[in-house]
């Protein structure tokens, strides 16, 4: 099912935004393309906790250059303003981790929270859900994310219609795909969201293909993390920042009940007895998903 990993030369990783157009208001990125390398590796767990895996590249702004090699072989794209990484145990044919650099706790939220100081660009602690956010003090860093993020879906969206999808039969690497990954003008390749409870520190926005089609998706948890409303679309945090001021509170409970629900396929709705027969489904159900519009 998967593309083979292709070997990228370090420079690779840096040469990967080039800013189009620039005045003294505005400064467009424009993220040029490049391969999804796959699969994606955990990252080694280092001093600290497991929660603070992803830490390691948002401790300084120049930091990637000083990162191990395989650390930065982990990097898909980054810049200034975020660090996008393949996520450690991908969920799907193409999954990716991206984590703002200065998406930083207000002094009052930093007391709240405990552990180490060591993990931060900029002056505060880095949030650590979408719980956390506010309007005045993270829309606008949150928006240049989600723009980043934006592209790299559309980016991503051509490659993976080039490799999977049936408009391109003669390139298709899995030929079991065509039926479920129908090409059609609405149907939806690439999500952004978060997890409504992260188990991992510092936010980072998911950016995962539909298929759902990975090893690594191993049980209900998994599966209902990225189907039902515990996956909140980036579009609907912005959305709920710039009318409430900031994210409603998250229901612990509640979301912990959402993941615990019958493994329903997130396409046509059909009830699956168990992650064998989710999976094999979700190969041929060729009911093309369409997102929720909030
Ligand atoms: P979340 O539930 O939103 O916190 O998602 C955390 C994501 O990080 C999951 O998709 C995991 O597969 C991924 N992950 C967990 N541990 C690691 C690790 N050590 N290195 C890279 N990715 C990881």
């Amino acid at each position: 099912m998967d593309p083979p990993p292709s070997k990228k030369s370090k420079q690779e990783h840096t040469t990967l935004a080039t800013e189009l157009a620039q005045d003294d208001h505005q400064k467009q990125i424009m993220i040029i393309p490049r391969p999804y390398r796959f699969p994606g590796k955990p990252i080694a767990k280092s001093s600290g906790n497991w929660q603070s895996a992803l830490q390691v590249y948002l401790s300084s702004a120049d930091n990637i250059s000083k990162l191990s090699p395989s650390l930065q072989e982990n990097i898909y794209y980054h810049d200034d303003n975020c660090v996008v990484i393949y996520d450690g145990y991908p969920k799907a044919r193409m999954h990716l981790l991206l984590l703002p650099r200065r998406l930083v706790a207000a002094p009052d939220q930093r007391q709240q929270q405990n552990g180490n100081d060591s993990g931060v660009t900029g002056s505060g602690r880095s949030l650590r859900s979408i719980a956390d956010l506010s309007k005045d003090l993270h829309y606008e860093e949150l928006k240049k994310s989600h723009a980043t993020a934006r592209q790299i879906v559309q980016h991503l969206t051509k490659e993976y219609r080039s490799l999977y999808c049936n408009k391109n039969k003669n390139k298709s690497k899995d030929s079991n795909a065509d039926a479920a990954f129908a090409d059609t003008d609405n149907n939806c390749l690439l999500r952004m969201g978060y997890h409504a409870i992260p188990s991992l520190d510092n936010l980072h926005l998911h950016i995962i293909s539909t298929d759902l089609d990975s090893p690594c998706l191993k049980n209900k948890k998994h599966y209902n993390s990225f189907t039902t409303s515990f996956f909140v679309e980036a579009d609907q945090v912005e959305q709920e920042l710039l009318q409430n001021g900031s994210f409603r509170p998250i229901n612990e409970q509640a979301e912990e009940e959402k993941l615990k629900q019958p493994l329903c396929c997130f396409k046509c709705g059909e009830i699956q007895r168990n992650i064998p027969t989710l999976k094999q489904h979700l190969l041929v159900c060729s009911h093309p998903y369409i997102p929720f519009k909030t």
